[in-house]
């Protein structure tokens, strides 16, 4: 647990509230001494030190400490007054003070004890109104929020970005859309389409919840310490009506993950245990491929997710 004081200039009284045109633009502070609304290089340093927080790779642990990137990231997540935020990993609180100032409402899961606890205090000092909740918690292990997210904002940990989206998505139905921050390689796999070398499991599983773009690229510099690999800003909106039901969802992605577990072999191979775990049976999958007019040869890459959906419902159906 952090000591339980400051890092910099306690909130005094005449600490300057949320949407305060007063303040510095770059978030350097005010000529008053009031706290700085966001966290520039100076405040990113001095929290980590004084939290004795030490940046680990094993929690992807690089911090932003930018705050034209922050106000960037903000205004393409399109992020408004009210909203129900969700961020992952708000780390020392970089992105959270930056959706806190537009007026949105956080919810921030982070799995390290001392950012953790210490994140309410660094808010608060910074931006004395602003809407926070803290979960300490694995964003892999989260069931249930304070409040249903509307949108998911986050700088996601590298190493774990797909496994906590694709957790996030099948958890929380709420969220309607949303931006995240991950290695440059993964969002492009991400939004990829079929018929391409980078299109995989994680392609043709986001392409279930919605429509995906690559909204921007992001320096290795605004990052502290500086990561070894580059990174993308990836926007999402989710279709209003899912393409299938729960069960649907469930044998699609089975079909996706035996499909992508062998993606040269042709499909009349690779799903075969999926299809049918108890024996494998090759006519039964050439019958389905058939009966949903997928060619025989067809690999992992080749389809989109709604021809893996189209198989899963033949499945379903008998
Ligand atoms: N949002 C901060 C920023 O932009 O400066 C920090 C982002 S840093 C890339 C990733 C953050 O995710 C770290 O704070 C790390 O402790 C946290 N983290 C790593 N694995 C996590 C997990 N499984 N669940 C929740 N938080 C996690």
């Amino acid at each position: 647990m952090p000591e339980n004081t400051l890092p910099e200039n306690t909130p005094s009284e005449g600490a300057v509230p949320a949407g305060d045109s007063a303040v510095n633009p770059a978030g350097e502070g005010s000529a008053d001494n009031t706290p700085p609304r966001l966290l520039g290089p100076a405040q990113v340093r001095s929290l980590a030190e004084r939290l004795g927080v030490t940046p680990t790779k094993k929690l992807g642990q690089n911090f932003v400490h930018d705050p034209n990137t922050v106000r960037k990231i903000i205004r393409l997540a399109d992020v408004k007054a009210g909203q129900n935020v969700l961020e992952i990993g708000p780390g020392l609180g970089s992105l959270t003070l930056g959706l806190t100032e537009v007026g949105a409402r956080v919810t921030a899961v982070e799995i390290d004890d001392r950012l953790a606890s210490w994140l309410p205090e660094t808010v608060a000092h910074h931006q004395p109104d602003a809407q926070l909740s803290v979960v300490h918690s694995d964003a892999l292990a989260v069931e249930s929020l304070p409040t249903p997210p509307e949108l998911l904002v986050a700088n996601l940990p590298y190493n774990v970005s797909v496994p906590i989206l694709m957790h996030l998505l099948e958890s929380f139905p709420s969220i309607t859309g949303g931006l995240v921050m991950v290695q440059q390689e993964v969002g492009e796999r991400i939004q990829a389409a079929p018929n391409s070398k980078i299109y995989g499991a994680p392609s043709a599983k986001a392409a279930w919840y919605g429509r995906w773009t690559i909204a921007g690229s992001v320096s290795r510099k605004i990052f502290w310490p500086v990561p070894g690999v580059d990174s993308v800003l990836v926007g999402f909106q989710k279709y209003e009506q899912p393409l299938g039901s729960e069960e649907e969802r469930q044998l699609t992605f089975e079909l996706i993950n035996a499909a992508f577990a062998n993606r040269r072999k042709m499909l009349r191979q690779s799903l075969q245990t999926a299809v049918s775990p108890e024996h494998s049976s090759t006519e039964r999958v050439t019958e389905l491929l058939k009966r949903t007019n997928i060619a025989e040869t067809a690999r992992a890459e080749n389809l989109n997710v709604t021809e893996y959906l189209a198989i899963a419902r033949a499945i379903l159906e008998h």
